[in-house]
């Protein structure tokens, strides 16, 4: 048995009912390690440790036949009767304060089973890993000099190290540049010295500066019945959840921020969630603009400068958080409101274990706290509407932007009819709107959902198409270079002058890309200044920011990009939005290609005419008639609801149904096939026993992504009325299964990714 296997003792728990002998009192800490070991497991509490041992912290434990020390979070204390089997005994004790509070221990217990993750992962992702880190690594943070007695005595090298903080520095770059030992900025540090430099963006200014001047004398009708919905679940102290069904301007943001005042006005925090902190510039500065101190919780902050955040938070000196997913475990002790902007975003759901969705946490929390939780989306997901529909949230509609400005016109192009064939991706109509917006003195956003020049190179005389090596996916080509790039696995190659295959010479590069498309637009508007914003233009720090800003700036004509450019953007002097290829993601194999269609062409389509001149919205596509596309072309995304809820129902797809994907992967394919067969045969041997209707087993078959970084992918799909149910049904099926060697797999509850 490898050392850090527990042992029998480790996991032993219950006293058996036989031992009713005296025993000794003492105190028992139960702990979750981070990784390994999945079980709770209860430690005797030394007398020295007794008042330092307690839920929230964390703790060091031996484990194992070696007793290998190991950090473990420490989630439950309890005094009483000692177990029969000697318990071990915890070693000592890492952190000086909790790092979760009980609510949020509690929260993780809830997680660990709803997503039907390990109860270690939960913990880690919860926390920061700057708040993880230790004691010992905490120098790295930026300090500053802090206030220093005049009679205090310094040494020479303190002195220097305090001279050259008079500006934020890390401890490092502190010690290089007053000629000084790390030692020195530890003792400085330990002396209260040198400080932490503060983390919070705009914490200066007035906490008072809630009337800025962007803020309306008057609320629109619908937004008043919102804000004030919102209030009355505020100001009563009750948990409702309030979706804001609003189109693209119709005031959700302004209701947003009012509400926030109230919340702070009360003297409590708010949380807002935004899909992603770099895709919603706006958001953010509107947050930022409105109120004094607002942390903005991104992905670029270091480990450090999120702790940072983190400690403002916990101690209250923070109102406002604003940020992505993770956000929300933001440790608000005076938590007041919770707000989700563009709620039907996937990147709510994590990705990875533990794959939690932070709307389902979101009203965890916000039921526990007894707060309000507000959504707020032009295209609510179905899951959202229908818990709508059923009464248990209530709906509040915005059904116009404010200010009287119109929706654009939208005119569809059938890629199918021959007139509207052009050399390019770019149709006659697509580029006579594109005319008429630059003519009028309009800018003009073309949204392709595909990056790179071309999205596939083929052979013309024996029809090869070249593939990634490793994934199986054709190759992206992309410029200057010529390179085959992929974009399952990021895999760059240079393509070959000749096919592999039968040799004969000039590949042919098919299908557009935003590179081939921006080429095409710069020879068709010669007189426009052109520019491309997608994942491949945007990778360094900044650069969303910088061509947002030149767009603002008008010196930017034409914006082309990915859906990069569909969200939260509010250019009054756009005037044409383009939708290349409407269909590019209609015909994927997920059970919500539709709905995504349908919320990305209408998302695209509100960036348009948010100005006096008004807009146009021209999409170009080969399925005119598909209930997606005609809904967005009308802006009636509640028509789209009302036609695809019914298909949802008789396929027991969510929102009528629950699914649970399981996912295997592994580099030999026949060992692939073999496990996820093994899978499918317990879950249909479980389902059986169960015996409860609407159980369905699906698969196992290959992914649709087949092979993604030279790992073969197979999945299957379990299906029923119950989540709950459902969940126990895997989880029984799936214990104390021995996964054998070279075969990784994963459960996804409630998967929004199906690829
Ligand atoms: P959404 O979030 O629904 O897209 P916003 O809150 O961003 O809508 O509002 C769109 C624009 O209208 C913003 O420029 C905002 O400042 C302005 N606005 C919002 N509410 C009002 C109002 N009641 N009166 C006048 N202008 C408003
Ligand atoms: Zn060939
Ligand atoms: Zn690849």
């Amino acid at each position: 048995m490898p050392p850090d296997q527990p042992t029998q003792r480790d996991l032993f728990e219950h006293r058996p009912a036989w031992a009713e002998d005296d025993r000794r009192q003492g105190t028992i800490a139960t702990v979750v390690l981070p990784d390994g070991v999945d079980k709770p497991l209860d430690y005797l509490v030394p007398e020295a440790l007794a008042a330092a041992v307690e839920p929230g912290r964390r703790v060091r434990v031996p484990l194992g036949r070696a007793n290998r020390l190991r950090l473990a979070y420490c989630v439950a204390v309890r005094s009483g009767e000692l177990p029969q089997t000697p318990l071990k005994e915890v070693s000592g004790v890492e952190d000086d304060k909790p790092l979760l509070s009980r609510r949020m221990l509690a929260l993780t217990e809830w997680m660990a089973e709803r997503w039907m993750a390990r109860r270690g992962e939960v913990l880690e992702a919860v926390l920061p890993a700057g708040v993880r880190l230790r004691q010992k690594a905490r120098v790295s943070r930026l300090l500053v000099a802090g206030q220093v007695d005049p009679a205090r005595k310094l040494t020479p090298a303190q002195a220097r190290v305090l001279a050259a903080a008079t500006q934020p520095a890390k401890a490092e770059q502190l010690a290089h540049v007053a000629n000084a030992s790390r030692a020195v900025v530890t003792r400085l540090l330990k002396l209260g010295l040198l400080r932490e430099a503060g983390t919070v963006a705009a914490a200066a200014g007035p906490a008072r500066r809630a009337i800025a001047h962007d803020r309306p004398e008057e609320l629109s009708p619908a937004q008043a019945t919102a804000l004030g919905a919102i209030s009355a679940a505020m100001r009563e102290g009750r948990h409702e959840t309030i979706l804001l069904f609003g189109v693209t301007g119709s005031g959700k943001t302004e209701v947003y921020l009012q509400a926030v005042e109230e919340t702070i006005s009360y003297g409590r925090q708010a949380i807002v969630l935004v899909p992603e902190i770099s895709l919603t510039p706006q958001t953010c500065d509107r947050f930022r603009a409105r109120f004094g101190t607002v942390a903005v919780l991104h992905s670029h902050l270091t480990p450090a400068e999120r702790h940072g955040q983190w400690r403002e938070i916990a101690a209250g000196r923070v109102n406002v958080v604003v940020g992505a997913r993770s956000a929300i475990f933001a440790p608000a002790p005076r938590l007041g409101l919770i707000v989700i902007d563009e709620e039907h975003e996937s990147s709510f759901k994590q990705a990875t274990a533990p794959r939690y969705h932070a709307r389902d946490v979101a009203e965890w929390i916000s039921r526990a706290e007894g707060v309000p939780l507000v959504l707020g989306s032009a295209t609510p997901a179905l899951e959202t509407f229908a818990r709508c529909l059923s009464g248990e949230w209530r709906m509040c509609r915005l059904a116009d932007r404010v200010g009287g400005s119109q929706l654009p016109a939208v005119i569809t192009v059938d890629l199918r009819d021959r007139s509207a064939r052009s050399r390019g991706a770019i149709s006659p109509r697509l580029a006579a709107g594109v005319r008429w917006a630059l003519d009028a003195g309009g800018q003009v956003m073309l949204l392709l959902n595909r990056r790179g020049f071309a999205t596939h190179v083929q052979c013309q005389a024996c029809g090869h198409s070249m593939r990634c090596p490793q994934c199986e996916i054709a190759l992206t080509l992309h410029q200057p270079g010529n390179k085959g790039v992929c974009h399952g696995c990021g895999l760059v190659t240079r393509l070959p002058a000749d096919c592999p295959e039968c040799r004969s010479p000039g590949l042919v590069h098919r299908g557009t890309g935003t590179q081939r498309l921006e080429e095409q637009v710069r020879k068709a508007f010669p007189d426009a200044a052109v520019a491309r914003m997608d994942t491949d233009t945007m990778r360094s720090r900044g650069s969303h920011e910088k061509t947002l800003d030149a767009f603002r700036d008008r010196q930017i004509d034409i914006l082309v990009g990915t859906q990069m450019i569909a969200k939260g953007l509010d250019f009054p002097s756009v005037m044409l939005v383009g939708v290349v290829n409407a269909d590019a993601a209609l015909h994927l194999a997920d059970f919500r290609a539709a709905e995504r269609t349908c919320q990305l062409v209408t998302q695209v389509s509100g960036r348009s005419g948010r100005g006096p001149q008004g807009g146009r919205v021209v999409v170009q596509t080969s399925t005119p008639d598909h209930p997606a596309i005609r809904a967005a072309a009308v802006h009636d995304y509640e028509a789209f609801v009302r036609s695809e809820l019914p298909i949802r129902e008789a396929l027991l797809y969510p929102p009528f149904g629950n699914v649970i994907r399981l996912v295997v992967r592994g580099a030999d394919e026949d060992r692939v096939a073999a496990w996820a067969g093994t899978l499918a045969e317990r879950l249909r041997a479980a389902a059986a026993q169960d015996g409860a209707a609407g159980l369905r087993v699906l698969g196992p078959a290959p992914a649709p992504i087949p092979r993604l970084r030279e790992q073969f992918r197979h999945h299957l799909q379990v299906h029923g009325p119950d989540g709950p149910a459902l969940r126990a049904l895997v989880g029984r099926a799936t214990a104390g299964l021995k996964t054998p060697d070279g075969i990784a797999w994963i459960v996804d509850v409630d998967p929004v990714e199906m690829l």
